[in-house]
């Protein structure tokens, strides 16, 4: 047989967060690669689906999503940002936001399209583009250690780049904000820029905010930029059960978007999976309507996750690492400049020592340039504090350990 993989799809391999965790397992390290908590969401939200599960009809939902989430969602949405969306009209609910990706760049873009993306970026955007057909025009977040970055104090946007990658103009921006895998939350005057380039080239801007309420910031969350002036018309939000809930195995995400964009979204998401299983839907739905307990639920969010960035971040750095430290979303970047100096060692060669020599997982950055080739010197990896106490203890004694025995040898 000649069968071959379409040649859109010839680019990408095995998910490198797949590929990662089985090399933990391979080597029985504490997985702080791949993005999910090894904790339970909050029981009651487990209750209601289990209930649900039981109970309901548990056969096709409504392709756009259940009535019930899609209100609380719309409700949420609007304390999150003060922008209302109709619940009928302007909320859909995806399976997970992986799908929300996938369906928003496929209504949007055509072949040859130019498609905006900071990177490093999310794995899922390129590979969306890459089967509309579009092109990925990457902007650049230069790291701390780099003159850009150690400017700004963080991961940075070169300006000019930006100028000079938007100025022949293009159909879909695409931001994520909180970052994944920076851990960057960009700025009301960053936010104000990007705005301004999508209204100035009457483009579509599509906001992946799946770790909207995973933030550190001393004053406050990071800003939507569906807030802005003149962004409502234009931008696409997507966020998801996975993040906010802990459960990234429900796969339940949601868009809010202007009706006449949702209308193509909609068209794109009932060719892929038609919809996304009821019985997780209505137990969502019935814990997100319950305002206290909600409010209460988000509230808290911040500080869990908060206390295990300082454990970690403080053993890392113990360990010789320098850390950057997430605004947002449950990642962290770590430099191991200290762990090669005067050696060029690539992330995903030194990730592999890592794995086998301290028995901790982790991500190397340079796997989510799609549109450019990472920087050469990039020594940084992402690791994952999404984990209980006793999995970053574990992982915090492995690596100081490791760290004694390796920095007391270069
Ligand atoms: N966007 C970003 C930035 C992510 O990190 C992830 C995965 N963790 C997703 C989208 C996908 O979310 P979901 O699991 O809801 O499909
Ligand atoms: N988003 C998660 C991460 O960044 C993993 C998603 C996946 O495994 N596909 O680690």
């Amino acid at each position: 047989m000649s069968m071959k993989l379409a040649r859109r799809w010839s680019n990408f391999g095995t998910s490198i967060f797949t590929e990662m965790t089985q090399l933990a397992n391979a080597h029985g390290a504490v997985n702080l690669a791949q993005g999910f908590p090894d904790f339970g969401g909050p029981e009651e939200v487990l209750k209601e689906v289990a209930r649900e599960t039981l109970h309901c009809h548990n056969q096709y939902a409504p392709a756009i999503g259940e009535a019930g989430l899609r209100a609380a969602v719309s409700s949420l949405v609007k304390s999150r940002t003060g922008i209302e969306y109709c619940p009928d009209e302007e909320v859909t609910v995806t399976t997970g936001a992986t799908e929300a990706i996938y369906s928003v760049v496929n209504a949007f873009v055509n072949q040859g399209d130019r498609v905006v993306v900071f990177e490093p970026c999310y794995d899922s955007y390129a590979q969306a583009i890459a089967n509309a057909g579009g092109v990925l025009v990457p902007v650049r977040l230069h790291a701390p250690d780099t003159p850009a970055g150690l400017a700004n104090g963080g991961w940075a946007v070169d300006w000019d780049e930006f100028k000079s990658a938007t100025s022949a103009g293009f159909a879909l921006m695409i931001l994520n904000t909180p970052h994944n895998p920076t851990g960057k939350i960009f700025t009301p005057a960053e936010l104000e820029k990007i705005s301004q380039c999508v209204i100035g080239n009457d483009a579509i801007l599509m906001c992946d905010e799946v770790y909207e309420y995973l933030t550190y910031l001393p004053d406050g969350p990071s800003v939507s930029p569906v807030a802005l002036s003149g962004m409502r018309s234009r931008t696409v939000r997507i966020s998801s059960a996975a993040k906010t809930f802990g459960f990234t195995g429900f796969k339940v995400g949601w868009v809010t978007a202007p009706a006449d964009l949702m209308r193509d979204i909609r068209l794109v998401h009932q060719g892929v999976v038609f919809c996304t299983n009821p019985a997780t839907q209505r137990g969502l739905a019935t814990m997100m309507a319950d305002k206290q307990w909600i409010a209460g639920y988000l509230a808290g969010l911040p500080e869990i996750y908060g206390a295990k960035q300082n454990f970690l971040a403080a053993s890392l750095s113990k360990s010789g690492f320098r850390v950057q430290r997430a605004e947002g979303s449950y990642f962290l970047m770590a430099s191991y400049e200290t762990h090669v100096k005067g050696t060029a060692v690539r992330d995903v060669d030194f990730v592999k020592t890592l794995i086998s020599g301290a028995r901790v997982a982790a991500i190397p950055p340079s796997v989510f340039y799609y549109g450019s080739q990472a920087p050469r010197r990039l020594n940084w990896l992402r690791f994952a504090f999404c984990k209980t106490d006793e999995t970053l203890t574990s992982a915090a004694e492995r690596l100081e350990g490791w760290a004694q025995r390796s920095l007391s040898t270069v």
